[in-house]
């Protein structure tokens, strides 16, 4: 009886365990890429010249139209990417997705600059740098 009871003790944890592992596992295939723009961010906004499409930085941004549009520089890619704001939802025309890294920086850039002004104006990278 004791036996009985340790073992179904053990099944219910192992049980346990999957369901957090298959948990676990969901949130990360869908937010790695999301994550992976916001580190991007991060990296971008830690370093010294944030014009360089040369430097370290996996991307760049190019230009932000609050609400509009953001343009970001891949520089692994070694293209532009443009990202359309949809109504507050970004969506990348390169990717053809709405969940990869460029609309994960895309989403940085949104909240760390967006809704200073008006909609729709234009800000150069200069404006968003340089003029806080
Ligand atoms: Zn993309």
């Amino acid at each position: 009886m004791i036996a009985m009871t340790a073992m179904a003790i053990k099944v219910a944890t192992i049980t346990i365990m999957m369901m957090m592992m298959i948990t676990i596992n969901i949130k990360f295939t869908t937010n790695v890429s999301l994550d992976e723009g916001t580190f991007a961010f991060m990296h971008w906004m830690n370093s010294e010249d944030k014009k360089s499409l040369t430097s370290q930085n996996p991307i760049v941004l190019v230009k932000f139209v609050n609400d509009k549009h953001t343009i970001l520089y891949d520089t692994d890619l070694q293209s532009e990417i443009y990202i359309e704001i949809d109504n507050g939802v970004p969506y990348c025309k390169h990717c053809k997705a709405d969940d990869c890294s460029h609309v994960g920086f895309a989403i940085c850039v949104e909240q760390f600059y967006g809704h200073r002004r008006g909609s729709g104006t234009e800000e150069t990278v200069e404006d968003i740098i340089f003029d806080n």
